[in-house]
């Protein structure tokens, strides 16, 4: 590899990865270079990040246009990019107020905050407790970590926040039996859990979770991180289940490849926050809400139309597929399960040029909103070949 890197990385960089052996490098739109110029298929966008693929000249453009003005100012002081961002989430979803961090985890720390703070003046003391999904992922912060309910995540770090009880996906009566035990401010769940499996919760189900959130006085937190911005072939996940969250969260795809993180509060949580109550110094970052605003712009219905389309394209292509066991997800966010070890379907994929990326035991695709037909039906026909046989 180019420089040593390989050598660099594992002397410098503290092991927490497992990196594929190859260096990304540059790239336009859905393809992407490695450092001998070996052309890839990018069907997974830096998980879900790159909503509109590489070097897109729209986010690009807005960034250095920003940068040009000022890159920073601290939130100290009156920053339009940021008002701007907030207000087009605010219009296009009914929202009233956005918190702006950095990544997920921090906007998942903030939807926490603000249903803890919101709870004790709801509801008095005691009733903090949030209920989570098993199989969740919400972060990697100690709190956010005791939000996902995988215990493979709660080694090694006690003591971990407390406060967090984990229900079973799609079974409304435990998350009914948890409030009766517990104190409980709120329900926060991925509409699609991702890193847990790429699975679509059952529309009944959170239905019936948010009507026991208004009828126990709990918040609704919907974790959008992944499923959000246009994603799953509606702005936000929500929209498609037909409930109203009191909070979503989002960050990966929102700054189109730059770090940003929003906490967006509907009706009942818009006063929580107050001053002093929360803050980061990076958070509402001019550059990536510059970017943020370029990316959104373009998420209107023609994008998502043709994100469903897409998506009924590969959902029809593997359905069935020699070799395919099943295909699960929403939108451009998709789990593959093959009959193949799927680390083989993998390693036959990047060898072809085409890059999915797995959830657990499945192959996952995440690829840019925009990716051209072509590469998407190359890179679907690359994917069939790998998986075929036993
Ligand atoms: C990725 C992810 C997170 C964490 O986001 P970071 O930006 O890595 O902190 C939280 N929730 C969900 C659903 C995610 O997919």
């Amino acid at each position: 590899m180019i420089n040593n890197l390989k050598e660099k990385d594992k002397a410098y960089i503290a092991d927490t990865y497992a990196r594929f052996d190859l260096a990304l490098v540059s790239g336009k739109g859905s393809l992407v270079y490695d450092e001998n110029g070996k052309e890839y298929i990018d069907l997974a966008t830096g998980i879900a990040v790159n909503t509109f693929g590489v070097a897109d000249e729209g986010v690009k453009n807005a960034v250095i246009a920003q940068f040009d003005k000022i890159q920073h100012t601290s939130n100290l002081y009156y920053s339009e990019p940021c008002a701007v961002l907030a207000e087009t989430l605010c219009k296009r979803t009914g929202a009233k107020k956005v918190f702006f961090g950095n990544s997920g985890a921090e906007a998942n720390e903030c939807a926490i905050k603000v249903a803890r703070k919101w709870s004790l003046e709801a509801n008095g003391k005691g009733r903090y407790t949030i209920i989570t999904l098993k199989n969740s992922f919400h972060g990697r912060t100690l709190t956010t970590l005791s939000a996902t309910g995988q215990d493979v995540f709660h080694q090694y770090f006690d003591p971990f926040t407390e406060g967090f009880v984990f229900a079973e996906a799609n079974n409304l009566e435990s998350v009914k039996a948890l409030v009766k035990q517990n104190g409980c401010a709120a329900v926060m769940i991925e509409l699609v859990q991702g890193e847990g499996g790429v699975m679509a919760l059952d529309p009944a189900f959170v239905k019936g979770v948010e009507a026991l959130c208004r009828e126990k006085n709990m918040l609704l937190i919907i974790d959008e991180v992944q499923t959000g911005n246009g994603r799953t072939g509606t702005l936000y996940a929500y929209e498609q289940y037909g409930v109203q969250p009191d909070i979503v969260t989002t960050a990966k795809g929102l700054g189109g490849g730059l770090p940003i993180g929003a906490a967006i509060l509907f009706d009942r949580t818009e006063n929580t926050l107050t001053h002093g109550s929360h803050g980061s110094t990076f958070g509402g970052n001019p550059i990536a809400c510059a970017a943020g605003a370029a990316v959104l712009e373009r998420i209107d219905e023609t994008l998502l139309k043709e994100v469903r389309e897409k998506s009924e394209y590969v959902f029809k292509e593997l359905r069935g597929a020699d070799g395919i066991e099943s295909v699960s997800g929403l939108g451009l966010m998709i789990g593959i399960q093959t009959k193949k070890p799927v680390d083989e379907v993998l390693q036959a994929c990047i060898r072809a040029g085409v890059l999915p990326i797995k959830a657990k035991q499945k192959l996952r695709l995440l690829p840019a909103l925009n990716i051209p037909w072509e590469l998407l039906k190359k890179g679907i026909e690359t994917i069939k070949q790998a998986a075929k046989g036993e």
